[in-house]
């Protein structure tokens, strides 16, 4: 059985040495991946970049490749542009929403994503670290430390959880990718590493049950718009985190809980399409209009 990390532990370390928690990850990493600091920031540069143009394809419109989502990041580009006095989230999370929308679509037209920490999740973390550049102005510099304590606090659930639907839930996937986009948001609004760590134990909570239902088995619905809705999730944490507002639970054992939660979930309701919102009457209907179509093609 692999070693389970401890984000409490790097925590406490990083704050021992008097170290920003960004700062503290990147010597980490540094060490690690043997590799000396201008690459590995260099590397979470060029990620920037490929979600950068993720968004760019999303916003053209495309349709997915079984036609349920699509266009949607557009429209909302469009009604927190034109109307702006009319959103009711304000311009930071609505270009949020927008972002994760375009990304999903993207990722669900197989267009070029970065797994974050999955395809599936792909939209969170860009949407929450986008939004909030725009927002304050931060550096691509900033955004690459930023994603670079994402990766830990990932590398971390994947050790004590997991990050992937099939094993945990959407939980798993959407939660973990709003919990590293919460600690990533902490971190560039200069909050200390507690405040890093209650950031993702903040997320986790709020995220925990969250169910992976994919309707078809498809990484469309309810994928795409969950990103939307993790994205925002991880804003409302990273606020109450930076407000000093701390989780009762301490973050490793709210990590244990997600993965306990996995574990007791039924499998109706782990990427089987099986369960949740693919077994509605709608959700049922797509997935048999689509196989119908697929079928004579097998033939
Ligand atoms: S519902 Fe399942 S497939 Fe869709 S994003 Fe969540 S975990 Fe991934």
């Amino acid at each position: 059985m692999e070693e389970k990390l401890s984000l409490q532990e790097w925590i406490d370390l990083a704050e021992q040495e008097n170290k920003g928690f960004g700062d503290f990850c990147i010597e980490f990493q540094v060490k690690e991946l043997e590799i000396d600091k201008a690459t590995l920031l260099g590397r979470m540069e060029e990620m920037l970049d490929v979600m950068e143009q993720s968004v760019e394809i999303g916003l053209t419109g495309i349709t997915s490749m079984g036609g349920l989502v699509g266009g949607n990041g557009k429209k909302i580009e469009a009604y927190r542009t034109e109307s702006p006095d009319k959103s009711i989230v304000g311009s930071v999370m609505s270009k949020a929403i927008m972002i994760a929308l375009a990304i999903g679509e993207a990722n669900a037209s197989m267009g070029r994503i970065v797994a974050a920490p999955t395809a599936g999740a792909s939209g969170t973390l860009p949407a929450v670290l986008f939004s909030l550049a725009e927002a304050r102005g931060f550096s691509k510099l900033e955004l690459a430390k930023a994603l670079v304590v994402a990766g830990v606090i990932g590398m971390v659930i994947a050790s004590r959880a997991s990050l992937s639907g099939a094993a945990g839930g959407c939980q798993a996937e959407c939660g973990s990718a709003a919990a590293m986009a919460a600690g990533a948001a902490v971190e560039l609004y200069g909050g200390n590493p507690r405040q890093v760590g209650q950031g993702v134990a903040l997320t986790l909570k709020n995220m925990l049950g969250l169910v992976c239902d994919p309707v078809a088995g498809l990484v469309e619905v309810p994928c795409v718009k969950r990103n939307a809705g993790a994205a925002a999730q991880a804003m409302v944490a990273a606020e109450m985190a930076l407000a000093g507002i701390s989780s009762v639970i301490p973050v490793d054992e709210v990590i244990d809980a997600m993965a306990a939660v996995g574990n007791a979930m039924s499998c109706t309701l782990k990427e089987t399409a099986q369960g949740g919102l693919a077994v509605s009457p709608t959700g049922v209907a797509v997935a048999n209009h689509l196989f119908a179509k697929v079928e004579p093609e097998k033939k």
